[in-house]
C-alpha cells in the first residue's frame, strides 16, 4: 500500500490527469505528469512534470524511477511506453492487456462479447471490398469507426440508408466514407436504434474488490459527450446488467483502477456495449460532487493499493460538460446556486474543446421515483 508521500507518475496532462492530481493530493499523494505538450492544464497541479516524446526512454527511465506507480489517463498511450515502463520495472495500472483491448474496437467488440456481454453487430474492414462485404452482412444504416485512436466521435462516419440520400451511388458513397475515415483498418457497426446511453464507472482494486457508481444517462452532440444525469431513467434491472458486465470486464481483464463502459439501451431494455475506457471517464465527472469518494480518488486508491472508497450516491445529478466558448459564462454558472463549477484551466477556448464542467445537485431522491 502506497503510504502518503509517495508519488503516482501519470501519463498524459489534460483535465483527467488534473483531477487524478487534485485526488492524490487530497489523499497525502503526489504526482509526476509526463506528456509531450508544452502547455497542459494538469501540469499547474502536479508535484512535478516531465515534458518528453511518449517514446523518449532516458525521460521515461526518470520518470520510472520517481514514481511509485504508473497510470495513465488516456488509452491511446503507446503500447511501447507501456513496454518500456515494464522493462524498466514500473508498476503501471491499469495493465498491458486493458489497453490492448482498448485501443482496437475490433479486439474491444470480441472482448465483450467473449464476457458474454452483447454488442452491435460489427465486421472488420481492411478496404474497400471487405468495406462492401460487411454492408451486405450488416446492412445499411451503418457506421464507419477507425479500429484505432477515434476519440469524442473523430475517425467515424455514417453510412447512410441509401445511398439515393446524398444523391450518389453505393459505390461513391462507400469510396467516400472509406476516404472519411482515412482508408485505414477500421470496423462497420450496424447502426443501433437505441433509447438511450448509459455508462458504468467501475473500479476494481489490487484486492480484487470492486466497487460500481450508479450508471448515469449520458447525452452526445456531433460524438462529444455533453452531459451526464444520475439516475438514468432505466429500469434497476437494465442498470443491473450493465453493472454485471462491468464486473466481469473488471476481473476478465484483470484490472487495477477505474473503468468506463458505455452501453446502449434497447426499448426492451437490453444493453449493448458501445467502448469501454480503460481509465477515468467523462460521464463520471458528477462523483466529484454527489459522492463522498470520487471516481478520481477511486482509481488513485485503486492503483496505490488502498481499499476501495464507498461509491454510493448521496445526491441525484446532471453534469454537462462546458465546450469550447461556453466557458466564457463560468461566472453566472459560479453565481447559482447547487451548481458545481469545475474549471480546466486550459488557455484558448477552441470550438469542441472539454474547458470545464458544471455538475448540478438535487437531494436524492428515493430509489423507484426516477422520472425525471
Ligand atoms: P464512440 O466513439 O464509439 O463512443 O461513438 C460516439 C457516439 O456515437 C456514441 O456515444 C453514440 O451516440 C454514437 N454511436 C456510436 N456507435 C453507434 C452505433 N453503432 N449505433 C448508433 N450510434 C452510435
Amino acid at each position: 500500500m502506497l503510504a502518503p508521500g509517495g508519488t503516482v507518475g501519470v501519463l498524459g496532462g489534460g483535465q483527467l490527469g488534473r483531477m487524478l492530481a487534485l485526488a492524490a493530493a487530497r489523499l497525502g499523494l503526489k504526482t509526476h505528469v509526463y506528456a509531450p505538450e508544452p502547455e497542459n492544464c494538469a501540469y499547474d497541479v502536479a508535484t512535478a512534470r516531465t515534458i518528453a516524446p511518449y517514446t523518449d526512454e532516458t525521460a521515461l527511465r526518470l520518470f520510472a524511477a520517481s514514481a511509485d506507480v504508473v497510470t495513465y489517463e488516456f488509452e491511446n498511450v503507446p503500447a511501447e511506453t507501456v513496454d518500456i515502463l515494464a522493462a524498466l520495472g514500473a508498476r503501471v495500472a491499469p495493465g498491458a492487456k486493458a489497453l490492448a483491448v482498448a485501443q482496437d474496437r475490433v479486439v474491444e467488440k470480441e472482448f465483450a462479447r467473449s464476457i458474454g456481454a452483447a454488442t452491435a453487430p460489427f465486421f472488420a474492414v481492411d478496404d474497400l471490398a471487405s468495406l462492401e462485404e460487411g454492408l451486405k452482412r450488416i446492412g445499411r444504416p451503418a457506421i464507419l469507426k477507425t479500429r484505432r485512436l477515434g476519440y469524442d466521435g473523430k475517425g467515424q462516419t455514417m453510412i447512410a440508408a441509401q445511398a439515393t440520400d446524398l444523391g450518389v451511388t453505393w459505390e461513391q458513397a462507400n469510396h467516400k466514407a472509406w476516404e472519411e475515415i482515412g482508408a485505414r483498418p477500421s470496423i462497420l457497426e450496424g447502426f443501433v436504434d437505441f433509447a438511450c446511453e448509459i455508462s458504468v464507472i467501475a473500479a476494481r482494486g489490487r484486492d480484487g474488490a470492486v466497487a460500481l457508481y450508479d450508471p448515469p444517462e449520458n447525452r452526445h452532440g456531433g460524438g462529444i459527450l455533453r452531459a451526464s444525469m444520475v439516475p438514468a431513467r432505466v429500469a434497476a434491472e437494465t442498470a443491473g446488467r450493465a453493472r454485471d458486465i462491468a464486473e466481469r470486464m473488471l476481473h476478465a481483464l484483470d484490472y487495477v483502477g477505474v473503468i468506463g463502459v458505455e452501453f446502449f439501451v434497447l426499448r426492451d431494455g437490453s444493453v449493448l456495449v458501445n467502448e469501454f475506457a480503460p481509465r477515468v471517464h467523462n460521464s463520471g465527472h458528477w462523483t466529484l460532487d454527489a459522492c463522498a469518494v470520487s471516481q478520481f480518488e477511486q482509481h488513485i486508491r485503486a492503483i496505490a493499493g488502498w481499499p476501495l472508497g464507498d461509491p454510493v450516491r448521496h445526491s441525484d445529478a446532471i453534469m454537462e460538460n462546458l465546450i469550447g466558448e461556453e466557458i466564457l459564462r463560468w461566472s453566472d454558472l459560479a453565481a447559482t446556486r447547487g451548481w458545481c463549477l469545475h474549471v480546466y484551466g486550459k488557455g484558448e477556448a477552441r470550438s469542441g474543446r472539454k474547458m470545464g464542467h458544471v455538475t448540478r445537485l438535487e437531494p436524492r431522491r428515493p430509489d423507484g421515483a426516477q422520472g425525471r
